[in-house]
């Protein structure tokens, strides 16, 4: 029994010093200590020695329940990894592969224009390209993560950001583009 005890604890203080369990722990310290870095300095080393202790015994005691739900996380993060090595061999231009502003150009009908595919200022300012899905027409948008929703173009069409950009005039996906200014 006492053995069986041991074993089991000892595997516990193995799984908070290596492997994804450890990983974990030490993400959440860093998130702990970003989130209280304006507190006094003082008060921040023991809000992340109280939560050390706290997650290391908890580990210790329960660490058989965490690995189901670490595992399920690193997949999904696997999975998200995946989409986005897709949507990188894309031969088309994504907005989130180009930024400044530039000179957006087609490669079958050579339509040209200068657009914004994504300038940031102080104090978190962004103004970011999209496209109309119906139309085409390029548009700005300031602060596209919770703006673009409730933007619409003037022919009724959604804006994206996230979809392939396409020729406004003959909607070919042979486009380049060309960065003038870089921020
Ligand atoms: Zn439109
Ligand atoms: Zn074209």
């Amino acid at each position: 029994m006492l053995i069986l005890l041991v074993s089991y604890i000892s595997l516990g203080i193995i799984s908070i010093i290596i492997g994804p369990v450890a990983g974990e722990i030490n993400d959440l310290i860093r998130q702990i200590k970003t989130s209280t870095s304006n507190t006094k300095r003082t008060n921040q080393k023991h809000k992340v020695i109280i939560a050390k202790i706290t997650l290391g015994v908890f580990t210790i005691l329960f660490y058989p329940l965490l690995y189901p739900i670490i595992f399920h996380h690193l997949k999904s993060l696997r999975r998200q990894k995946q989409l986005d090595n897709v949507k990188l061999l894309d031969y088309r231009l994504f907005f989130f592969k180009i930024s400044g502003s530039g000179v957006f150009s087609c490669n079958d009908c050579s339509f040209n224009q200068k657009i914004i595919a994504h300038l940031h200022g102080a104090k978190g300012w962004q103004l970011s390209g999209c496209q109309c899905q119906t139309c085409g027409k390029f548009h700005k948008t300031e602060n596209y993560s919770n703006n673009l929703e409730r933007q619409k173009c003037d022919c009724g069409g959604i804006l994206e950001r996230d979809n392939p950009i396409f020729c406004p005039k003959c909607r070919s996906f042979q486009v380049g583009y060309e960065m003038r200014i870089i921020t």
